[in-house]
């Protein structure tokens, strides 16, 4: 089993201290991304965007295309061999999604679209059972806009308030802050695990027994946690944990919402239709059990086993190795950047996971992202869905890069290479 950092302060440690790094041979990990060999604009392809999507190794696309070859059918219906194969495939890449995140009950992990839809799910069940008039939903300031809106739609349809906890210059949650904002109206804590603009790992535990111990259940953004951090629900105690296929080098189209069993017994479900139910007249419609009630209508099987190949995939590395190879390299390029001249980091939490923000001079991240670009390094620049954030932070834009397990030193040397060419060209 994973560890998790017991986080007695706000500031989390480096996870992977006692590793040596390289117990890890990237090189071999590389070989199973053929898009990472290819030429982009004439230049060796640099990605470094992975927090946007990681790529996806040959492994996944493989055990995709031999269930579609192979075993395609609809799941759960059927009574021949392949539907059976099918359902067999779907529900193995349940119980593959329960083992990663060391879940009690396979019955808790909910098959969806992706981060998004898992959190609208919670706010538009749970939410709807929990939020009444005068009642109000703490967020963090660093949320991604899928963990905003939602709420803000739940809010504005009970009645209820936004109540956001603020975080300091560097991005780190001000835990005494959240907690003044606990009160008897709050009946929802939605929080990240990691910020996707920021890179800022929040100490969930912490915080977690922190809203507990005033009866409010939380609801927690895994998006960019799950790839990079250790994500156990049961270490963790969360109420919901909801993360993306696509950005732990799985397929688009399919994600995990993880939810305590008493909880998801209790909500409603939020679409209807076939499967969902175990009976149906025009009178009244009886619901199937959890997680059925609540995958309404034909499932993305090919997803779903994409995803269970990609945790097969990442679980069969050496996962110490694997995050201590992701935090050196984080450290590396913090340094790289951190030397030159007219650039700031934005988001320096101590302990912080994979994303190095930062601003150049008062060149325009979008001018910086064409000119990377050019030279094959592929960053993200803009908002990152983090307009609040960025709105507290002083600043419209930043330009990012995010790292994934398969990247190098050479490609944050090639990143600071195209940098000094950006500098050249605009400042
Ligand atoms: N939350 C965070 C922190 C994210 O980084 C993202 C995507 O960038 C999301 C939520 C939304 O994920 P998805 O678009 O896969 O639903």
């Amino acid at each position: 089993m994973r560890v998790h950092p017991s986080p007695p302060e706000a500031d989390v440690v480096t996870l992977h201290e006692s590793v040596p790094p390289d117990a890890f041979d990237v090189e071999r990990v590389r070989r199973d991304f053929p898009i990472l060999a290819r030429p982009v604009r004439g230049k060796k392809l640099v990605y470094l965007d992975s927090a946007a999507t990681t790529q996806k190794p040959r492994q996944v696309v493989e055990a995709m295309a031999r269930y579609f070859d192979q075993e395609n059918a609809n799941v759960h219906r059927g009574v021949h061999f392949l539907s059976e194969r099918a359902t067999e495939a779907y529900e193995g890449a349940r119980e593959r999604v329960r083992k990663f995140l060391n879940a009690r009950h396979a019955s808790e992990i909910v098959f969806v679209r992706g981060t998004t839809e898992a959190l609208n799910l919670v706010a538009f069940t749970f939410g709807r059972l929990r939020v009444g008039v005068g009642d109000e939903v703490l967020l963090t300031a660093m949320e991604h806009h899928s963990n905003i809106v939602p709420w803000q739609m739940l809010c504005a349809d009970r009645g209820a308030k936004l109540v956001v906890a603020p975080i300091d210059d560097r991005g780190v949650l001000l835990l005494d802050e959240l907690e003044k904002r606990i009160g008897p109206r709050t009946k929802l804590l939605g929080v990240t695990h990691v910020s996707n603009a920021l890179g800022t790992v929040n100490p969930l535990k912490q915080i977690v027994a922190l809203a507990h111990a005033r009866g409010v259940p939380v609801v927690v953004d895994g998006a960019q946690g799950a790839p990079h951090v250790p994500a156990d629900v049961r270490d963790l105690d969360c109420d919901f944990y909801a993360f993306s296929g696509h950005k732990i080098y799985g397929p688009t189209g399919i994600g995990v919402l993880y939810g305590k069993a008493e909880h998801l017994e209790a909500m409603p479900p939020w679409q209807g239709g076939g499967d969902m139910i175990l009976s149906v007249s025009f009178e009244k419609t009886t619901y199937n059990r959890v997680p059925y009630k609540f995958e309404a209508g034909t499932p993305n099987m090919a997803g779903a086993i994409g995803l269970g190949a990609a945790l097969d995939w990442l679980e069969a590395l050496p996962r110490e190795a694997a995050w201590a190879h992701e935090d050196e390299l984080l450290a590396y390029g913090t340094e790289a950047l951190s030397r030159i001249r007219g650039l700031r980091l934005v988001g320096t939490a101590p302990g912080k996971a994979a994303v190095l923000s930062f601003v150049f001079e008062d060149i325009h991240p979008h001018d910086i992202g064409t000119v990377l670009d050019r030279e094959g390094v592929a960053i993200r620049t803009g908002h990152h869905c983090a307009q609040p954030l960025m709105q507290r932070l002083g600043i419209a834009a930043t330009a990012r890069a995010s790292l994934g397990i398969y990247n190098t030193r050479g490609e944050i040397d090639a990143l600071v290479a195209g940098l000094e060419k950006v500098r050249r060209m605009f400042a």
